[in-house]
């Protein structure tokens, strides 16, 4: 299969698209004719850029309102087709045309044949071919099964079948027919994913379409049957999406490329090095201005982590509690600094156990992902690290080896360590990060592609100041879990976070304990996010709790839920520069993460993080 990305699926100007097409490793591309009108050079430029680059012009389209039109209208189609034809014979060799719209068009199968077959005459007349697409919103054809019906008994050498997986998709057509097709008559397959709305398909299209991997179609059925009947042609990413729009040209092309990648190795013919396998967590880095310090390290300290270690040679300190580790990174040069100074008081870097670290640098590379390499100190581990949401790092790990943990060769035992309160601790259990809107899309992959965390069902949160919407990214053994928020309010929590860190990625960490009621007990009551005693009053009414421990929990500010599986109990910290913490008791096999209890959370830290007058200024923009 060769790889092209349509024009449409980019940001930007013709000449930025074909640049990024060829820079993420296309072959070609499909050129859609709203950008060559827009461009200011003649076609022959386009053409010869594009072979300058090393990319084919795969197709170009689209050709509308073709076929079954009524006499007057005929006539002026075909008309316009020769242009188009002129213009085909300074570009390429592929004319897509797509199914009829028009109300006053007509659908008899042989009317249809016909026209068809006048295109395909014209265009074979020139060595040109056209391809045929049902749209799923076609007046007459729109299912694959009819334009393949027709295409078949048109039977013309200049006319071939162009599938597209949105269409095919949307409409629940059945993908196993495409077994009968003689895979030379399937001259282009178009490749789009979306997630899985109800809504009108041409919206739906026009609006939400996003690369292979980003979504929820079975965009593998289609190719899985293509493959198995041998076909081995161009494949083109058609992404229709306000999203990326918004984003680079060079965005959307490396994350095409990565959906390339991701899909060819699920189908079994893939090229990339093999994913490692994510155990969890190993530390989670912050960064804070030195001056600052005291007060982060004392809410740690009331979050039961101990200053175990300092680094040999830095002004970095390592806090511990169970599985739990914390780096604080106080050093004033080089990246850290230059994080904490744009962010203020963030998280720089998430470091990923892995079952091989070097496997990993190596996967990442191959997904086309940012390398970070850093300065190394004597006698100090090189860890492989890649750049991740906000330009934040994720490191590497390998497997822990006794004796040769980064925590031992990196850092000497604090003599000053005081033991922090025991709040049984256990490790970590989430981070969540804020992305923008525009991005969401392109984090579900690179977390899909790169370390294999599916994702969870959608959760639309509700904020009292905006939507967020929530993903959570897992490995099916649950041993990693990422949470993806996002929201179009700048008001909403995540949206203020944005703002106000300046895009910082993770907004709070999750951590695991043995027993809640318990830990919450030995934490300051002001470091804890206070909850409305309505919400006690609510609970009881949900579910049948002994009044004693509803009491307990209302005391402390723990939140509760319940799935057939088991139960949640969990608590929020106040934020601090827009972070948070919280700490998890899942009983038995819990598996959500206590999203009916988000809205309540949301409404807490809305309260306490600005007054109505400071949300209206900053929805304003002021
Ligand atoms: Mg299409
Ligand atoms: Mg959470």
């Amino acid at each position: 299969m060769r790889r092209a990305i349509a024009t449409v699926s980019m940001a930007g100007t013709l000449a930025d698209k074909l640049e990024a097409a060829a820079a993420a490793g296309f072959d070609g591309i499909e050129l859609f004719e709203a950008d060559l009108t827009y461009y200011g050079g003649t076609p022959e430029d386009v053409r010869a850029r594009a072979a300058e680059l090393g990319l084919s012009i795969v197709a170009l389209q689209p050709f509308r309102d073709a076929e079954g039109l009524p006499p007057p209208e005929r006539a002026r189609m075909l008309d316009r087709l020769e242009r188009k034809l002129d213009l085909m014979e300074r570009l390429g060799r592929l004319l897509l045309v797509c199914s009829q719209t028009r109300a006053d068009a007509g659908g008899e199968p042989e009317r249809l044949i016909e026209d068809l077959r006048l295109l395909a005459e014209r265009a074979g007349r020139r060595g040109l071919v056209v391809g045929y697409e049902a749209l799923a919103w076609g007046r007459f054809v729109n299912d694959w099964r009819q334009a393949w019906d027709l295409v078949r008994r048109a039977d013309h050498l200049a006319l071939g079948l162009i599938l597209d997986t949105f269409h095919l998709l949307v409409r629940g057509s059945p993908t196993v027919p495409i077994r009968s097709v003689p895979p030379e008559k399937i001259v282009l397959v178009q490749t789009a994913d979306a997630p899985s709305i109800a809504m009108d398909p041409l919206f739906w299209s026009r609006h939400y379409r996003c690369f292979p991997g980003q979504g929820e179609l079975d965009v593998e059925s289609v190719l899985r049957e293509l493959l198995a009947i041998g076909w081995d042609d161009w494949l083109s990413h058609e992404i229709f999406s306000d999203d990326f729009r918004s984003t680079s040209a060079r965005q959307a092309a490396t994350d095409g490329m990565r959906s390339f990648l991701f899909l060819e190795e699920r189908l079994g013919c893939g090229s990339l090095p093999p994913r490692p396998e994510p155990r969890g967590l190993g530390f989670v880095e912050f960064v804070e201005a030195a001056e600052r310090a005291p007060a982060f390290r004392a809410t740690l300290r009331a979050l039961g982590l101990s200053r175990t270690h300092r680094h040999r040679s830095k002004r970095v300190e390592l806090y511990r509690a169970g599985d739990v580790a914390i780096v604080l990174n106080l050093e004033e040069e080089g990246f850290p600094h230059a994080f904490q100074l744009l962010h203020g008081l963030s998280v720089a870097a998430l470091a990923i156990e892995t079952d091989g670290a070097e496997r990993a640098r190596a996967r990442a590379a191959a997904l086309r992902t940012t390398p970070f390499v850093s300065p190394v100190g004597a006698g100090e581990l090189a860890i492989p690290a890649v750049r991740g949401v906000a330009g934040s790092l994720l490191f590497f790990l390998d497997p822990a080896r006794p004796g040769a943990t980064l925590h031992e060769i990196d850092f000497l035992p604090d003599p000053e360590a005081e033991p922090a309160p025991d709040l049984g601790l256990s490790g970590f259990e989430h981070v969540a990060q804020v992305v923008p809107p525009t991005e969401l899309a392109s984090w579900i992959l690179f977390y899909r592609a790169l370390l294999g965390l599916e994702p969870a069902r959608r959760a639309d949160l509700v904020d009292p100041r905006g939507p967020i919407v929530s993903r959570a990214l897992e490995t099916p053994a649950g041993r990693l879990r990422i949470v993806l928020n996002s929201s179009p309010s700048q008001t909403s929590a995540a949206g203020r976070f944005l703002a106000r860190t300046a895009g910082a990625g993770a907004q709070h960490l999750a951590i695991a304990c043995r027993d809640l009621l318990a830990a919450a007990r030995l934490i300051p009551a002001e470091l804890r996010l206070p909850i409305p005693d309505n919400y006690y009053e609510d609970l009881a009414a949900r579910f049948d709790l002994e009044a004693e421990r509803l009491e307990a929990m209302r005391a402390l500010g723990i939140l509760y839920d319940r799935d057939p599986a088991g139960e949640l109990l969990h608590l929020y910290t106040r934020s601090i520069n827009g972070l948070f913490f919280e700490l998890m008791e899942r009983r038995g096999g819990y598996a959500g993460y206590g999203e009916v209890n988000a809205p309540v959370r949301l409404a807490a830290q809305a309260e306490l993080d600005m007054s109505p007058a400071e949300a209206l200024t900053l929805a304003r923009g002021l």
